[in-house]
């Protein structure tokens, strides 16, 4: 008799190199089914937005392919997670379900569920981790307690940080047992037909475990080693664009500490400069994720209680304007255009336009937040959550309220010769590049120069920045502790 097939369910672990919980089930012998379940119905989840889906479709699909290739195939299931898992396990009489844990609140409240259910019907349930570099669970301070703030977290991290030498892939697979099929990928209709709004992600990226570590190739050949001094620079190609395929699993985080580990020690026997402060970006991953699960109602309300009475001041045509890359700031219009076409923005414009919604247009962080988790290939609920809280002030250990980021200054700071707003707002590349951060102080004449017309051609600005600092200082006043 055929031995009882084992549920290896896939979820933000699409891959199938260093993937613990595909590994263990590969080890048990058994036949495998491989299962993806769409889950836009558990309590309390966060259905992925647009762009999510679009990358989610190409992944599937990736991930398909390359088991394919080992002999097995992907199944799709639609539908509340626990329920699809216990109808699969009872169909096909599973012996077990393995899975990688999630940290978002509603997947810790699931797997626990699942546990409950299965293992009460005499499937083991296994949970393996394969997302994050170190449990939340496991980073503690001095009095046993999660931290709150980043460099201490950062420098437990690196005191715990002993990492095994990736799993490699399978070389074939338990074929899936005669008579188990699902959804066609296609069926769920994951990627927009009409309008096609996705040719731009399209052309930037190219999703699944393959493009994962090609991205990563490219990184350490040659970006990694100016990382530290061109990170912040958007107009150039300095970071390693890793986030989606971190986010979808597509590579662990264990495979890229150990490539930049290594590629650094190859060079000089010692982490250098710029190796070191990407790893304390893959660190500041951890933290979200840390504080995401300790503090499980971080994507909806403020860390910091008082917060929660800040005088917000709702305006859908700001909020729209600011979606749409018209805010008359170019390096807000420009990171925001880049958003909408691309599905990424850099990091350095992410906080400014992060900053201009929520200081000088005084418009809810949560607006910003459900505006990328549609938008960004890479919307993750713990990154964008602790990421607009650290903006917003009201994170923890977050950036103070009062350090408002002036949108022309950061321009011309980071953007000195313009390349990246002309790359993104092309109507305003003829203008000069001294002007180039404030177009509306370019006389007319420059103006006609330029075959702009402010307020015509590109917006004039919506809101005048010092009265907006003003405005967002008198408001943070009113939430202060009296001293
Ligand atoms: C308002 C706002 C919202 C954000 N929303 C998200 C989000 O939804 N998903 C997301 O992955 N990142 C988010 N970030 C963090 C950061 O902007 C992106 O991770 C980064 O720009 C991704 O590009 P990269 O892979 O080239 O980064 P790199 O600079 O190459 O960094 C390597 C990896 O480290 C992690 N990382 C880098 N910066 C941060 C950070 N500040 N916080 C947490 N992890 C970080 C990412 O996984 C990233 O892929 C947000 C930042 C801001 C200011």
């Amino acid at each position: 008799m055929a031995a009882a097939p084992i549920i290896v369910w896939f979820r933000q672990d699409l891959r199938l190199h260093d993937n613990p919980a595909l590994s263990a089930a590969v080890a048990a012998g058994a036949p495998l089914i491989p299962l993806y379940v769409l889950d836009d119905e558990t309590p309390g989840s966060w259905a992925m937005g647009g762009a999510s889906r679009w990358w989610l479709h190409e992944s599937l699909n990736c991930l398909d392919r390359d088991l394919r290739k080992r002999g097995s195939r992907l199944i799709l299931a639609r539908g509340p997670a626990a329920e699809v898992l216990r109808d699969m396990a009872r169909e096909t009489g599973a012996s077990a379900i393995f899975w990688s844990r999630g940290y978002e609140p509603w997947a810790v409240r699931l797997e626990r569920t699942i546990q409950r259910q299965l293992e009460g019907a005499g499937v083991r349930c296994r949970r393996f981790s394969g997302s994050l570099l170190f449990e939340p669970e496991d980073i503690k301070n001095g009095a046993g307690e999660p931290y709150k703030v980043f460099t201490p977290f950062y420098k437990a991290c690196l005191a715990a940080v002993r990492l095994a030498q990736p799993h490699k892939a399978p070389a074939s697979l338990v074929r899936v047992p005669e008579g188990v099929d699902g959804d066609q990928l296609d069926a769920w209709a994951l990627q927009p037909r009409k309008p096609d709004w996705a040719g731009g992600i399209a052309a930037a990226w190219t999703p699944g475990e393959a493009g994962a570590r090609e991205r990563l190739e490219t990184f350490l050949d040659g970006v990694l080693a100016k990382y530290k001094v061109r990170r912040d620079v958007p107009g150039v190609d300095g970071t390693s664009r890793l986030s989606p395929h971190l986010h979808f699993g597509e590579i662990s985080p264990r495979q890229v500490w150990n490539a930049v580990v290594s590629t650094a020690d190859a060079k000089n026997g010692r982490l250098d400069a710029a190796a070191e402060c990407y790893l304390r970006e893959l660190i500041w991953r951890e933290f979200s994720y840390h504080l995401l699960f300790h503090w499980p109602h971080f994507p909806e309300k403020p860390f910091r209680p008082e917060f929660a009475k800040f005088p917000w001041a709702s305006d859908s045509r700001l909020l729209k304007a600011w979606q749409q890359g018209r805010t008359g700031y170019p390096i807000v219009d420009a990171g925001m255009r880049e958003l909408w076409t691309t599905g990424w923005m850099h990091n350095r414009v992410r906080m400014i336009t992060a900053s201009f919604l929520v200081k000088h247009l005084l418009i809810p962080w949560q607006e910003g937040e459900r505006w990328f988790w549609d938008t960004l290939v890479d919307a993750d609920l713990a990154n964008n959550a602790a990421s607009w809280q650290w903006v917003a002030g009201s994170g923890a250990d977050a950036a103070p309220y009062f350090r408002i980021f002036n949108p022309v200054l950061q321009g011309k700071k980071f953007d000195p010769d313009g390349k990246y707003v002309k790359a993104w707002v092309p109507e305003l590349a003829k203008l000069p590049t001294e002007r180039l951060h404030e177009p509306w102080k370019a006389s007319e004449k420059v103006q006609e120069q330029a075959r702009i017309k402010i307020g015509e051609t590109y917006p004039a600005p919506i809101v005048d920045l010092a009265a907006g600092r003003k405005r967002a200082l008198d408001a943070y006043e009113a939430i202060k502790e009296p001293a």
